[in-house]
């Protein structure tokens, strides 16, 4: 399968991991627009957050019971910001679900 994130996880294509696990992966961002930018994506392939079912969410929910360890790891005792883009009109440009943890600095508050 031709996926960018696929093959990070493969290690096909090198990344600046932060955290691994059996099930996820959360590496820094090839061009972070927050002073701390990191990629969370589960190891399993799914598009998009509009592919999400009850059959394979539970991901969703080991990936947000990481988050506050890996925010720990990157110093964000401040707080951060969780953002998925899903699909062209959400600005979505990898398509292998993913959440973005940005942080180290007081975000912008608009949101679209
Ligand atoms: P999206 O726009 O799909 O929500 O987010 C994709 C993210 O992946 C972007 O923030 C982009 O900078 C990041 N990205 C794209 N290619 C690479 C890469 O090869 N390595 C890393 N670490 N990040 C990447
Ligand atoms: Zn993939």
């Amino acid at each position: 399968m031709d996926c960018l994130f696929c093959k990070i996880i493969a290690g096909e294509i090198p990344s600046n991991k932060v955290y691994e696990d059996d099930k996820i992966l959360a590496f820094h961002d090839i061009s972070p627009m927050a002073p701390v930018h990191v990629v969370i994506i589960p190891k399993e392939h799914i598009c998009c957050a509009d592919k999400l079912s009850e059959e394979n969410s539970q991901i969703v929910a080991h990936i947000f019971s990481k988050i506050p360890e890996i925010a720990k790891s990157l110093n964000l005792e401040n707080g951060y910001r969780i953002v998925n883009n899903c699909g062209e009109d959400g600005g979505q440009t990898v398509f292998h679900l993913h959440f973005h943890l940005l942080g180290g600095k007081k975000l912008n508050t608009q949101l679209a």
